[in-house]
């Protein structure tokens, strides 16, 4: 699966989860199929993810400065990219 690929840049990979989470979620929010295998199935999914990304925003520092790449603040959010947005330093 695309998601395993070591080479994938990490910057991207987030994105990539990212991405797949808002489209579940929106999914998981139109079916109206409670109870279901799908619902079921979609949901563990959804807390996965989110479990992930959870973990990804708050062990993504730069190697240079250890600023956080994608919390700035408390109500400030970026999306990260391959240098850092502080220092510049190459994160991958
Ligand atoms: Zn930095």
């Amino acid at each position: 699966m695309f998601m395993k690929d070591s080479s994938m840049k990490k910057s991207v990979k987030f994105k990539v989860a990212l991405l797949i989470q808002v489209l579940i979620t929106v999914f998981y929010k139109l079916i109206a199929l409670k109870g279901s295998t799908l619902h079921d199935i979609l949901f563990w999914a959804v807390m996965g993810l989110g479990i992930y990304i959870f973990y990804m925003v708050f062990g993504y520092f730069c190697h240079s400065c250890k600023k956080n790449q994608i919390m700035k603040g408390f109500f400030s959010y970026r999306l990260p990219s391959d240098t850092c947005w502080h220092c510049g330093e190459k994160i991958d």
